[in-house]
C-alpha cells in the first residue's frame, strides 16, 4: 500500500515515509492510493476478538510495510493495562434502548488523543529506521493543553525518541498546567513560553524552519518530527474503534453482524470522524455519520450548504476542544469524494487561504448528504444536556461528549431514524470537571473553590473515582519549570539536546 499527497497524486511514498514526515512536501495530507476493505469474514473473525487483536489486523492493512510483529509490538506497547484504565480499552456503555456511548477517555489523560498518541511513538522510531534513518527523533510539540500532555505520556522514555512541549504560561488551566509540569520520564521537557498560543506556535514553526538548526541536529544526529493531528500515524488508530464498536455490539447480541450503526462525534479538526469515514469505506456496515459541533459550527453550515467559510467569529466555548475554524482532515474527505482529484483539492484549498471561502459542486455535496448529518450545540444545550443524562440515564458525560448527544437528539427529532446509534465520548467528565459541576449543580457550586476541590465534588456527586491521571496532581513534584520567551526557544532546544 502507497500513501500520495491530496495536492499530488503522483507523490508515491510508504506508510512508514509517511509516518516519518507527517506532512507532504507540497503541504498537502497523505492518503492511502487505494481503497482498504476488509471481508465479512475477517469481520467475523475479529468478534471474539480483543482490542489489541482488532488493532492488529485493521492496522496492518494500513501500514503494509511494517511487519506483523512489529504492529504486534506497537499495539501492545500502546493499548496495555498499565496505560489504559480499562481492560476492554474502549468499552461501549448501553445509555438506552438503541444508543450507546464509547468511552474513548480511559487512556492516561483522560481524552481520545491517547488513542493515537499511545502508539504514534511507537511507529515513529520504527518507521525511521525503516527508512534507513539511524537519527534519534525530536518531537516539538505547541499545545493549547490537551495535546502536550497526550504526547508527553506517549513519548516518555521511548528508545529513540526526545519529546520538547512548549505551552504558553498564562494560557493553559491550573490542572493542565499541572500535568505537565509534573511529567515524568528520561526523554521529556516541558517549557513555559511567556506569551499566548500563538507565540508558542509560530516559536515551533520557526525552529523547524530555521536551516542552521537543521544543519546543527544533522551533525549532531537528531532529527526533527511532528505529532500534529494531520499525520496518518494519528488517523489510522483511530480506525480501530469504530470496529470495535460495531463488533462489541455483534459479540454481546445486540445487533446483528452486517445491520448498519449509526455513529455521532463532538468534531474540531474531522480527524476522529474521518477515522469512522475510513472504516465504513473498507466496508464497515455505517449508516450515518453524525457530525457534532459546538458554536464555531463551520462544519454544520458547510454539510448543510456545500460552502466552507471560516470569516466568522471564533467563540470561546465550554467544549474547547473543538473551537476550530479550519478542519484541517477535511481536506482527506474531499480528496477521496472527488476520487483523488488533486488540481480540484489545490484550487479549494488556495480559496480558503486567500479568500476565507470554498464551495464544492453539487456532486460533491451530495455525496456528503448521503454520508453526513449535522448540526451544533451552543453552551447552554451542553449543560442542560449534561444535566439531563445525569438525571435521567444516571451517566455522566463531559462537554464534548455532551455536545454529541445533544445533536444526536435533535437528529433523531428531525429524521426519526431509529437505527442503532453509538456516540463517541471523546473526554472524561473529571477533564472538564469545572463545566460539569456548573452543569449538575449550578453556578454556585463554583464559588470560591479551586479545580482540585471541584474533582472531590464531582467525585462526591456522582459516585465516580477520579481518575489517575487527574487524582492529586496538586501533590506531585513540579520536575519542569523552565521558562521561555519566543526568540529564546531555539536556544533551549539546543539546551535540551546538549547540542548548545
Ligand atoms: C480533539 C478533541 C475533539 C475533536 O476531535 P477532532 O479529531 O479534532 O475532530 C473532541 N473532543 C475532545 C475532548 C478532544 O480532545
Amino acid at each position: 500500500m502507497f500513501y500520495e499527497s491530496t495536492r499530488n497524486s503522483n507523490l508515491s511514498v510508504t506508510s512508514a515515509e509517511a509516518i516519518k514526515m507527517g506532512i507532504a512536501p507540497d503541504g498537502g495530507l497523505f492518503v492511502p492510493h487505494s481503497r482498504v476493505s476488509i471481508s465479512q469474514q475477517t469481520l467475523a473473525d475479529m468478534v471474539d476478538m480483543s482490542y489489541t487483536g482488532r488493532a492488529e489486523k485493521v492496522l496492518s492493512l494500513f501500514l503494509t510495510d511494517f511487519t506483523g510483529i512489529e504492529i504486534k509490538e506497537c499495539v501492545e506497547g500502546a493499548y496495555n493495562e498499565e496505560k489504559f484504565a480499562s481492560a476492554e480499552v474502549a468499552p461501549l456503555h448501553k445509555l438506552d434502548n438503541g444508543t450507546y456511548i464509547l468511552e474513548l477517555y480511559h487512556g492516561p489523560t483522560c481524552a481520545f488523543k491517547d488513542f493515537a498518541l499511545q502508539i504514534l511513538p511507537h511507529f515513529m522510531p520504527r518507521a525511521a529506521a525503516k527508512t534507513g534513518d539511524t537519527d534519534e527523533i525530536v518531537i516539538l510539540v505547541a499545545t493549547s493543553g490537551d495535546t502536550g500532555k497526550a504526547a508527553l505520556e506517549g513519548f516518555r522514555d521511548v528508545p529513540g525518541t526526545k519529546i520538547i512541549v512548549f505551552y504558553p504560561e498564562n494560557g493553559v488551566s491550573v490542572v493542565q498546567k499541572l500535568q505537565m509540569t509534573t511529567q515524568q520520564g528520561n526523554n521529556v521537557a516541558v517549557v513555559a513560553v511567556e506569551g499566548n498560543f500563538d507565540d508558542a506556535q509560530s516559536g515551533v514553526k520557526d525552529i523547524f524552519t530555521d536551516p542552521a538548526m537543521k544543519n546543527l541536529l544533522r551533525d549532531r544526529h537528531y532529527k526533527f518530527s511532528s505529532a500534529n493531528s494531520i499525520n496518518w500515524g494519528r488517523l489510522a488508530p483511530q480506525i480501530v474503534y469504530y470496529f470495535s464498536a460495531y463488533l462489541d455490539m455483534v459479540k454481546s447480541g445486540d445487533l446483528n453482524m452486517g445491520r448498519p450503526l449509526n455513529f455521532v462525534v463532538p468534531t474540531g479538526n474531522f480527524g476522529n470522524i474521518l477515522a469512522g469515514f475510513y472504516a465504513k469505506t473498507m466496508g464497515l456496515p455505517v449508516n450515518r455519520l453524525i457530525c457534532a459541533s459546538n458554536e464555531n459550527n463551520v462544519l454544520t453550515d458547510f454539510i448543510r450548504t456545500g460552502e466552507y467559510n471560516r470569516k466568522r467569529q471564533f467563540h470561546k466555548t465550554l467544549s474547547p476542544s473543538m473551537d476550530i475554524l479550519i478542519s484541517s482532515n477535511l481536506e482527506r474527505l474531499l480528496y477521496e469524494l472527488t476520487d483523488h482529484d488533486a488540481d480540484t483539492i489545490l484550487k479549494w484549498m488556495a480559496q480558503l487561504s486567500e479568500t476565507g471561502v470554498y464551495t464544492v459542486d453539487s456532486g460533491i455535496r451530495q455525496k456528503i448528504n448521503e454520508l453526513f448529518w449535522s448540526d451544533f450545540a451552543d453552551d447552554t444545550e451542553t449543560l442542560a444536556t449534561i444535566k439531563d443524562t445525569f438525571e435521567n440515564h444516571k451517566y455522566l458525560i463531559d462537554t464534548h461528549t455532551a455536545v454529541g448527544k445533544n445533536v444526536y437528539d435533535k437528529y433523531v427529532r428531525t429524521t426519526g431514524d431509529n437505527t442503532p446509534t453509538v456516540i463517541a465520548s471523546t473526554a472524561s467528565p473529571f477533564k472538564f470537571n469545572k463545566s460539569v459541576v456548573r452543569a449538575l449543580l449550578g453556578e454556585e457550586a463554583l464559588k470560591g473553590k479551586d479545580e482540585f476541590e471541584l474533582l472531590n465534588i464531582l467525585s462526591r456527586t456522582s459516585g465516580l473515582e477520579i481518575p489517575s491521571g487527574l487524582r492529586d496532581l496538586d501533590k506531585k513534584t513540579v520536575l519542569h519549570n523552565t521558562r521561555a520567551t519566543k526568540v529564546e526557544m531555539p536556544r533551549v532546544v539546543k539546551e535540551v539536546l546538549n547540542i548548545a
